[in-house]
C-alpha cells in the first residue's frame, strides 16, 4: 500500500487513513463472486459516512446493531429495505426507529424482544418482518470474544427452542416471519464452519416442512489476512461464495443473504500515528507512539497483532528489536513487543495495518485523548 507521506507530515496525529480505491476494488471483487447472494454491511465494523456512501453506492444492504447505524445507514443513502436491525438488546426507542423507517427486517434474538416489537409495530399500524436469529451450535475455531454461535453465548435462540418461536411469530398480529438468521463469529479463515452452518440450515429446514422461510440469512465473519496485506489486499470472497451455493439446499424462491464487515472494510485502513519518544530501558527498547488502545484497542482486547511500518525510515536498513506501546495508563496499551523495525526515531510516522475494521468504531476518549479526523486516498 502507498502512503501519502507528505499530506501526512502535515497532519495531527494520530489520525486514521482510509485507501478508498481498495474499498472500491474489494467492493467489486464482492460483485464479481457473490452470484445471486445478497450482501450486506455490517456497519459496526467501520461506519465512517464516506466508508458507508461508498458501499450503500455499490448496492449492498446494511446490518445494523443500534438505532443510531440506522440512521447513519439512512443518512448514508441505504435503502430504508436493505436495512437489517440484530442484537441482543434493542431498545423501545430504536426499535421504533426501525419500524418508522420501514426496515428490510429484525433480526430477533428472544421472545420478549418480539413481543416488544409486536407491540410497537402494533401502535405505530405497522407489521415488521423478522427473522429468527438460531444459535447454530458451530464452533468457529477463533477467539473466544469473537465466537458467537456456541449455545452459551448470549446471542440468538437455541434450537430446542425454535419451535416455540415460529409459533409464537405466527401467533403474533404485527409481526411476520422473514426467515432465519445465523452468525458463527468473526475472523473466520476456514471455509469448514460455513460449509458445517450450510448442513445445520438443512437439517433445521428439514425439521420445520411447513414452514415457509424465504430469507437464510448466514451471517457474516469471513477473516482478513492480518500478516500479509499487502500480499492479500482482498479476502478471497470466491471461496467464500462458492462456499455457500455449493452447500446451501435452497427451496425454490428463497434468497440468501450475508452481511459481512471484516472482510469488506479491514484492509482499507490504517491507524497512522507519531512516535513521541524511543527509551532505551535496561532490558527493552521502547517506542513509544502517539496513538494508543483507545484508537486502537484489538491488541488490548483481543490480543491481536496489527503490522507495524515506520513510514519515515528509510527501507533496506537494519533492523532492530523493540516494544511498540501506546501512552495510555494501561499495562495492555501495547501494540507489539519484540518487533522488528528499521532504526526509529522521535517524530517518525508508523503505520498500524489492517486497522479499518474494529478500529475506529472502538475507539474511546479514555484518558480524554482526541482522535483526529481520517485522511483518504482515492485513485
Ligand atoms: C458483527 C456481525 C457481523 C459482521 O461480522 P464480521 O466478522 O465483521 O464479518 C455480521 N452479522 C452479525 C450478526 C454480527 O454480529
Amino acid at each position: 500500500m502507498e502512503f501519502p507521506i507528505n499530506e501526512f507530515q502535515q497532519a495531527e496525529t494520530p489520525f486514521y487513513y482510509y485507501d478508498l480505491g481498495l474499498l472500491r476494488r474489494t467492493l467489486a471483487e464482492v460483485k464479481r463472486t457473490a452470484g445471486d447472494v445478497h450482501v450486506s454491511y455490517a456497519v459496526k465494523a467501520n461506519n465512517d459516512a464516506r466508508i458507508l456512501k461508498l458501499i450503500a453506492e455499490a448496492g449492498l444492504g446494511a446490518d445494523c446493531v443500534s438505532g443510531g447505524e440506522i440512521e447513519a445507514s439512512l443518512a448514508a443513502g441505504f435503502p430504508a429495505g436493505k436495512i437489517t436491525f440484530a442484537g441482543v438488546g434493542k431498545t423501545d426507542r430504536e426499535i421504533t426507529i426501525g419500524l418508522t423507517a420501514g426496515i428490510g427486517c429484525f433480526n430477533i434474538e428472544s421472545l420478549p424482544e418480539l413481543e416488544v416489537i409486536n407491540e410497537l409495530a402494533g401502535k405505530l399500524g405497522k407489521v415488521a418482518p423478522v427473522a429468527i436469529r438460531v444459535n447454530p451450535n458451530i464452533d468457529a475455531h477463533t477467539h473466544s470474544y469473537i465466537t458467537t454461535g456456541l449455545a452459551e453465548n448470549k446471542f440468538g435462540i437455541n434450537l430446542e427452542q425454535l419451535a416455540d418461536a415460529i409459533d409464537a411469530v405466527r401467533s403474533l398480529p404485527n409481526v411476520s416471519l422473514r426467515g432465519l438468521h445465523f452468525h458463527v463469529g468473526s475472523q473466520v479463515l476456514s471455509m469448514e464452519p460455513y460449509a458445517h452452518l450450510c448442513r445445520r440450515v438443512a437439517e433445521i429446514e428439514a425439521s420445520f416442512p411447513d414452514v415457509e422461510f424465504k430469507v437464510i440469512n448466514v451471517g457474516g465473519g469471513l477473516g482478513i489476512d492480518y500478516e500479509n496485506p499487502d500480499a492479500n489486499p482482498i479476502p478471497d470472497f470466491g471461496a467464500y461464495f462458492s462456499t455457500l451455493h455449493n452447500n446451501l439446499q435452497l427451496r425454490p424462491g428463497q434468497e440468501v443473504h450475508c452481511e459481512l464487515g471484516r472482510s469488506i472494510v479491514g484492509q482499507c485502513g490504517s491507524l497512522i500515528s507519531r512516535v513521541v519518544y524511543v527509551k532505551h530501558g535496561t532490558k527493552k527498547d521502547f517506542v513509544i507512539v502517539d496513538g494508543g488502545m483507545s484508537e486502537l484497542i484489538r491488541p488490548a482486547l483481543y490480543d491481536a497483532h496489527h503490522p507495524i511500518q515506520n513510514l519515515s525510515a528509510a527501507a533496506g536498513g537494519e533492523l532492530m528489536k523493540y516494544d511498540v506501546v501506546g501512552p495510555v495508563c494501561e499495562s495492555s496499551d501495547v501494540f507489539a513487543t519484540d518487533e522488528l523495525l528499521p532504526e526509529t526515531r522521535r517524530g517518525d510516522l508508523i503505520a498500524f495495518r489492517c486497522a479499518g475494521a474494529y478500529g475506529e468504531t472502538m475507539a474511546s476518549n479514555y484518558n480524554l485523548r482526541h482522535l483526529n479526523p481520517s485522511i483518504y486516498y482515492e485513485d
